[in-house]
């Protein structure tokens, strides 16, 4: 994102050598079903100096199978940044990893087992803050069009972004969409929080995809509600101003690529032209 100003931040202050010891005070579930559990984990961790958008590094205890201490696993940041005056502790969303392997095994992913079992006063170490990138431009610099696309815990960074746009930033005036992807309704995390976002020029766009169809009988997902959306998003994507970021699940860039050709056909625009202007000010973080 060549065209904008991103604050200078600080990386990797703490480092597997010499990690910041922080204490968890609320783990709490947003998501409780079979087949999903994912937890807001608040954590004192006032000594770092982070900025909404960036990760920090958590080390779980114990050896790999190796012998060796786990690798840093990293997690994006879901609050505001330690710096800002009222902000609330460094938050962590975290979706717990259970899947079953070739052999029908039940694996538990190592850092997600972890953190989602916490309980308040237990001592995590951190790494971080990590990410120069992931960042809302300067405070002379943010007043933009923004357009942000979710799935899953990839939420996470942007409910510190709106917080910074709604409560941190004065009168804030140009539009904000949040696409938000998620299978089942139930899963839809920090639903509540953002739908009672006052601001009318904050839009709020759900994508639940096991639940709802596109008229052609597939599923629905972000990239089909952007174009659905295409009448209002077709201006911000023409704007040179507007940025995007997208953060989740890998393999949602191919969405983003798809939605803004398919709105740009539909407009009898050169897709290819404005794709290529799009990406330019895309930001991605995917895992
Ligand atoms: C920049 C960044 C930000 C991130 N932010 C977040 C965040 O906000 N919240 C969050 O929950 N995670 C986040 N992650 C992911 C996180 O870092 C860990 O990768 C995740 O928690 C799994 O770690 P683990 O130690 O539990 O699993 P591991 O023990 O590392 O096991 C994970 C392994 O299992 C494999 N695996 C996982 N699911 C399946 C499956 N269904 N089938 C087959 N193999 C599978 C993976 O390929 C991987 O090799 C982020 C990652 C990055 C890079």
């Amino acid at each position: 994102m060549s065209t904008v100003t991103l604050p200078v931040v600080e990386v990797n202050t703490y480092k597997k050598a010499n990690p910041l010891l922080a204490k968890v005070i609320e783990n709490r579930q947003l998501v409780n079903r079979d087949d999903s559990d994912v937890r807001h984990i608040v954590i004192d961790a006032d000594e770092m100096n982070y900025l909404d958008g960036q990760s920090v590094g958590v080390i779980a205890p114990g050896v790999n199978e190796k012998g060796n201490p786990h690798a840093v696993r990293l997690y994006s940041i879901a609050s505001l940044g330690s710096r800002v005056v009222g902000a609330e502790k460094l938050t962590l969303t975290v979706k717990r990893v259970v899947y079953q392997n070739e052999a029908g095994e039940t694996i538990r992913g190592v850092c997600s087992n972890y953190l989602c079992d916490t309980k308040p006063g237990d001592v995590l170490t951190l790494t971080g803050p990590a990410g120069r990138k992931f960042l809302l431009p300067i405070a002379e610099e943010i007043e933009r069009p923004y357009i942000f696309m979710a799935t899953g815990t990839g939420i996470a960074p942007f409910r510190g972004f709106l917080q910074r746009l709604f409560k941190v930033t004065k009168n804030y005036q140009s539009p904000v969409y949040l696409f938000m992807g998620a299978r089942y309704r139930d899963e839809l995390l920090y639903d509540e929080e953002f739908k009672a976002y006052q601001a009318p020029n904050f839009h709020y766009y759900t994508a639940i995809s096991r639940e709802q169809k596109n008229a052609d009988g597939s599923r629905k997902y972000i990239q089909h509600l952007m174009v659905e959306k295409a009448a209002e998003l077709l201006p911000l994507l023409q704007d040179e101003r507007t940025l995007f970021y997208m953060c989740g699940l890998k393999g949602m860039e191919a969405g983003f690529d798809f939605a803004i050709k398919t709105i740009a056909q539909n407009a009898g625009l050169d897709a290819g032209q404005l794709l290529a202007s799009c990406q330019a000010r895309l930001e991605t973080e995917t895992y």
